[in-house]
């Protein structure tokens, strides 16, 4: 054994990420709500293009994602050049991290945030710091109290995953503007498309030199096996990004199916009004129930329950029945499951046991 050969510092404080799972052993019957897909799956479009796809296979990609790119923008009215695409948002966050973090630099995001802030924040070689939030909601002051002379990097996922919740955008604006000169605030829109109204935090990204968003086509759009996301941001964050990207780091493929998906809005609009009504209705069947929950902005809830052994129990009564949702105890939430908001049919499934699990214990 060679003991000279180490990694980085910080690369053996990471702990694997932990997807969540798929599969319950000799059962055929399960429904999968631990990873906040879109339960009708990719659209016809986004279907049609994959099978379209295999015959170019021996093509590399084209390395500037150009037509996907401008898509994009004019889906969300938003400027081309300052686009980027990943493999998942998870690859835009991992650019921001080896770009402008790296030793001594510190890393922020808050007590519930999403995992790999940490992960790619330890990848770079840079501290990760978490603020405190308050009722499982992003605490501004708190944020901005945590930052020093060395934070680079700020991210806030907005709504936040796994709690649902979201701060809004005058809040998001307070942060920007108390920010140290040398900090960028990264805003993770994965669940923004679920939110009526709200851009991500696009118009604020136009109007600062300090802000960057991130997107996905892994949750609304039904592809989080694809792995495509995207950043939008000021053109000197871009420029930069693109130094750290390598040229051919989403496939044909990727961009072929994403740019189908995005003109898809028959599935887009089916998926949000079903998220939005049966969202609703397990919201308030487990409120009715004694399970409290936030109010969610995403597709999904999490339902908070008396302490961790009855979450816990909870979570092994589901599987029981074939019905996978999230234990959240790595984000500080042993209490708590996050259930993906699934068909009507998933919904009521998860309902019918945990209606029979709460009354056994009373
Ligand atoms: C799901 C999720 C993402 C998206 O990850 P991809 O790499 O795009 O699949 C990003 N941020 C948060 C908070 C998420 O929950």
């Amino acid at each position: 054994m060679s003991t000279a050969i180490r990694p980085r510092p910080g690369i053996l404080e990471i702990e694997l990420y932990q997807g969540g799972k798929a599969s319950i052993a000799g059962r055929e019957d399960v429904v999968k709500l631990s990873s906040n897909e879109n339960p009708f799956g990719p659209g016809d479009l986004a279907r049609a293009a994959y099978a379209r796809a295999g015959h170019d296979l021996h093509r590399y990609p084209g390395g500037d994602h150009a037509e996907l790119r401008a898509a994009i923008a004019g889906r969300f009215g938003l400027q081309a050049q300052r686009i980027i695409c990943g493999a998942g948002s998870d690859e835009i966050i991992s650019f921001l991290c080896q770009a402008y973090a790296g030793p001594g630099d510190e890393v922020l995001y808050s007590q519930h945030g999403f995992l790999m802030y940490r992960i790619s924040a330890l990848v770079a070689g840079a501290t990760p710091v978490v603020a405190p939030e308050q009722d499982r909601t992003t605490d501004i002051e708190a944020i901005l109290a945590a930052c020093t002379k060395r934070t680079k990097l700020v991210f806030i996922a907005n709504p936040n995953n796994p709690t649902g919740t979201m701060v809004p955008l005058s809040e998001l604006e307070r942060l920007a503007d108390g920010l140290p000169n040398q900090a960028l605030l990264v805003l993770d829109g994965a669940y923004a498309e679920y939110v009526d109204g709200y851009d991500g935090g696009a118009a604020m990204v136009d109007a600062r030199q300090n802000v960057v968003m991130t997107r996905t086509f892994s949750k609304l759009f039904g592809l989080g096996g694809l792995r495509v996301g995207w950043g939008y941001g000021p053109q000197h964050v871009i420029d930069v990004l693109n130094r750290v990207r390598g040229p051919f780091n989403l496939s044909t493929t990727q961009q072929e199916v994403a740019l189908a998906a995005l003109g898809d809005d028959a599935h887009l609009s089916r998926s949000l009004s079903e998220n939005a009504r049966m969202r609703s209705w397990l919201t308030e069947k487990l409120n009715a129930l004694g399970v409290a929950t936030d109010v969610s902005h995403a597709n999904f809830v999490l339902a908070r329950f008396a302490n961790a052994p009855q979450a816990e129990a909870c979570n092994a009564a589901l599987l029981a029945d074939g019905l996978i949702v999230r234990q959240v105890a790595s984000y500080g939430l042993p209490e708590a499951l996050r259930i993906t908001v699934g068909d009507e049919a998933a919904c009521r499934r998860v309902l019918h046991v945990i209606t029979g699990f709460i009354e056994a214990q009373r």
